[in-house]
């Protein structure tokens, strides 16, 4: 695997230097594990990516979920640049095209009477806690089993990363983490709890989760739960957030919610939303906490105030319109879902026939492989394992060596252990996906 490093990637190593130099650590994203460096890329489309040196890797990391279609999908590039011809980048008024976007991700969301776009999912998963704050006049959040929800102060809280299993956040100022309460995945006891000794102190404000467990399903949760996490919030009063930055038209038009036929009263949008382009961040919602963000229906009371200069720039607005548009058309979730269910399946055959101690499955295009011990179903048993000496540093080895083996064969995944399809993976590349697998 090395030596694949040293003789084929020279461009790339030789550009990752350079980085060291001005950008901490060399890299901007950690999100392929970059092991032993990043590979520098100069063409991507499809389902495949091209390196400074001219390898080319079959594409499963789709930029950590937002390309559905494909990397760089010329329709939605030429609309972009028809956008870019006729107003640039951005105005700070109204273009047709947020109008659009808008229009069409309230109707694929079940839960979305209205939208307000912004920057990023960290942004508008803040906003969206600032909006059932404000709405309920409570506090307390309380998120569900280690997710990441973006790294805002109040939300990092508890981010136990299973590379080190040490606490990486430091810098958040202490009390900004008082009103964020964590729980375990699947159970609905201890929620209920949490829920009963927070009603004795002025309640909850939302319960946020993402409906296929935390980390984008890396926890899964059984079928009924986002269900029976809805009825509690009906009962105790608190909102319900779904943060489906990574499920939101992955899974679907409709998202998770709509696959699991539960609806949220307020959902988070990012990647998916711009199919790849900057500005991947939406808040959508019920209408009368939607409308909290101007001051409430037709009063001049309480405003919860989110912003962004950028935010709903006619670039994002178009590149986002005509990705769902075309993810729309060509049912994108349905067709990338069915070269998940393939490489699974392929995935399973191989640890089978070959005895390796590995799991793997998947929620249509986004595809789990744990090669790098159990299957960890709640946050305590993280927790607990990472407390066994040398285990996080053992499993984060394990993943980095995973992933350089597979890059080495010509395939980049997340971290080598999540897998994103994609509209463009026919069954010729899940196939030429599949015995590289079968090599590493
Ligand atoms: N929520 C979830 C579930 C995510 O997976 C992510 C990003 N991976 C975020 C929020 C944060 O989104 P962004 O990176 O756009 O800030």
């Amino acid at each position: 695997v090395m030596r694949y490093f040293d003789e084929r990637c020279q461009g790339s190593r030789r550009l990752s230097e350079r980085a060291k130099a001005v950008i901490p650590g060399g890299v901007q994203h950690n999100l392929a594990f970059n092991h032993p460096f990043p590979l520098a890329i100069t063409q991507a489309d499809g389902a495949h990516m091209t390196d400074v040196d001219g390898n080319r890797y079959i594409d499963f990391l789709q930029a950590g979920g937002p390309t559905l279609l494909g990397s760089n999908h010329p329709v939605v590039r030429q609309k972009v640049n028809e956008v870019l011809d006729s107003c640039g980048p951005v105005t700070g008024l109204l273009h047709e095209y947020e109008v659009k976007l808008a229009e069409l991700v309230c109707q694929s969301m079940p839960g979305v009477d209205m939208v307000r776009l912004l920057g990023s999912g960290t942004e508008a998963v803040m906003g969206a806690v600032r909006l059932a704050r404000a709405y309920t006049g409570k506090q307390r959040i309380i998120k569900v089993g280690g997710a990441y929800h973006g790294w805002s102060d109040q939300l990092v809280y508890g981010m136990r990363l299973p590379k080190t299993g040490r606490m990486e956040a430091v810098g958040i100022p202490r009390g900004a983490t008082g009103n964020t309460q964590e729980c375990n995945p699947n159970d609905l006891d201890a929620l209920r709890s949490q829920l009963r000794w927070n009603r004795l102190r002025g309640g909850t404000a939302a319960v946020l989760l993402e409906p296929l467990g935390p980390e984008s399903g890396t926890r899964p949760v059984h079928p009924d739960y986002n269900r029976q996490v809805r009825a509690l919030c009906d009962e105790f009063g608190a909102l319900l957030i779904f943060d489906e930055v990574v499920t939101g038209f992955r899974i679907g038009m409709g998202g998770a919610q709509a696959y699991f036929g539960v609806t949220p009263d307020l959902t988070v949008l990012g990647k998916c939303l711009t199919g790849g382009y900057p500005m991947a961040g939406a808040i959508g919602g019920r209408k009368d906490i939607m409308m909290m963000l101007v001051g409430g229906i037709g009063t001049t009371a309480k405003r919860a105030f989110v912003g962004g200069t950028l935010s709903a720039n006619p670039l994002s607005c178009v590149a986002g319109y005509y990705a769902l548009l075309e993810a729309q058309r060509t049912d994108a979730a349905g067709v990338a879902g069915r070269a998940g269910d393939r490489l699974r399946k392929g995935l399973e055959e191989i640890i089978n026939r070959l005895g390796l101690p590995y799991v793997t499955y998947n929620m249509g295009s986004i595809v789990h492989l744990q090669t790098s011990g159990v299957l960890l179903l709640d946050t305590s048993s993280l927790w607990k394992l990472f407390k066994v000496k040398d285990e996080a540093k053992r499993r984060k080895h394990m993943m980095e060596e995973m992933g350089a083996a597979y890059t080495a064969h010509g395939l980049i995944t997340l971290a080598g252990s999540r897998i994103y399809t994609s509209l463009a993976d026919t069954d010729a590349v899940i196939d030429d996906a599949l015995n590289r697998f079968e090599d590493v």
